[in-house]
């Protein structure tokens, strides 16, 4: 496509050199899509917002459900934390809000600049999965590190009591909690989803939307699944070590401290800003073994859970307290 091409006139157009013929299911709805809705920007910035509030909420819902399910509290990582459905509700009120007031704006003008850094977008076919694996794999690695920073920068005392401090009002994170958060965090933190792809773009041109959909969704089910609450037994993290899970970010909410990256542990391993989160793993392996039995444990958890949780208070206190020039206090 011609990106100097003035406003469509009709998505008819788009596609007069197209196959149709040649097309899978999945590609011959989306070019449906574009030729209904009769304008790509309208059409594209409409499938995103979709997107990102069905993948979302829709990955909550089976959270939602484990929470009011007695028989998962044993793996709930802080069991005698379940959200009620009150907060919930609250949560999800909050979240909505900024779904509309920032994040549909911002989904608005994704379409100019993506045609801009020359993604493609109405244009089928797709591209092959020899070409998106790898491009998925570099945007979770970009988005992991860009965010390990950009989350230490948000625990700096000023940034942590005006921005951040609004997604650390859950000690024990639940699913909707993953994007309770200030607008400006918002726009920080989802930078690093989104600059990935741009970037990539800008340098290789070879970019679909739909790639970028499948990194938008596999991102979201990561970070609300990152602060579900639970453990299982089969969670990703025990499948693929480096994987960081909701053990790694609850962590990081119950305690304030430590455990900044996304989606991977690497990072936190490197910089040594995961020490307090192995002392504590360590310290929970030494109670199980020492405990007689599963009752035993259980209280002695509880009793180390709220340690940290007190020990997070005094360190967060201490952010808040930072005033330019004093010294600061690593959180
Ligand atoms: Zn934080
Ligand atoms: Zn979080």
């Amino acid at each position: 496509m011609n990106s100097t091409a003035p406003a469509y006139e009709s998505a008819d157009v788009l596609y007069a050199n197209t196959d149709f013929s040649k097309l899978n299911w999945l590609e011959t709805q989306w070019a449906a899509w574009y030729l209904w809705i009769g304008n790509p920007i309208l059409a594209t910035g409409l499938m995103s917002f979709l997107l990102h509030e069905i993948v979302y909420f829709g990955r909550c819902v089976p959270w939602i459900i484990i929470d009011a399910m007695p028989y998962f509290r044993k793996w709930k990582l802080q069991p005698n934390k379940i959200p009620t459905p009150q907060e919930q509700w609250e949560c999800t009120k909050q979240v909505l809000y900024s779904h509309f007031t920032i994040e549909l704006p911002m989904i608005w003008f994704f379409h100019p600049m993506a045609e801009m850094f020359g993604m493609s977008t109405w244009q089928v076919p797709f591209p092959s999965w020899k070409l998106m694996v790898p491009q998925v794999l570099f945007f979770f690695v970009f988005e992991d590190i860009f965010h390990f920073y950009a989350h230490q920068a948000l625990h700096w005392g000023p940034l942590y009591k005006h921005i951040h401090k609004i997604h650390h009002k859950y000690p024990a994170p639940f699913g909707l909690a993953a994007e309770y958060a200030h607008p400006a965090e918002v726009m920080i933190l989802g930078s690093g989803t989104i600059a990935g792809p741009l970037l990539y773009c800008f340098f290789r041109r070879d970019l679909h939307i739909f790639t970028m959909y499948v990194w938008i969704t596999l991102r979201l089910f990561q970070a609300v699944d990152a602060h579900s609450g639970y453990d299982f037994p089969w969670s990703l993290q025990h499948i693929i070590p480096f994987w960081a899970g909701a053990e790694h970010h609850d962590f990081h909410h119950m305690a304030f401290m430590n455990n900044f990256a996304t989606s991977f542990r690497w990072c936190d391993r490197l910089a040594g800003t995961d020490t307090k989160y192995h002392e504590y793993r360590a310290r929970v392996a030494a109670l199980k073994k020492a405990s007689a039995n599963k009752e035993e444990f259980a209280a002695m958890e509880l009793k180390l859970n709220a340690q940290m949780e007190a020990e997070g208070v005094k360190a967060e206190a201490e952010a808040e307290a930072y005033r330019y020039g004093s010294k600061a206090k690593a959180a």
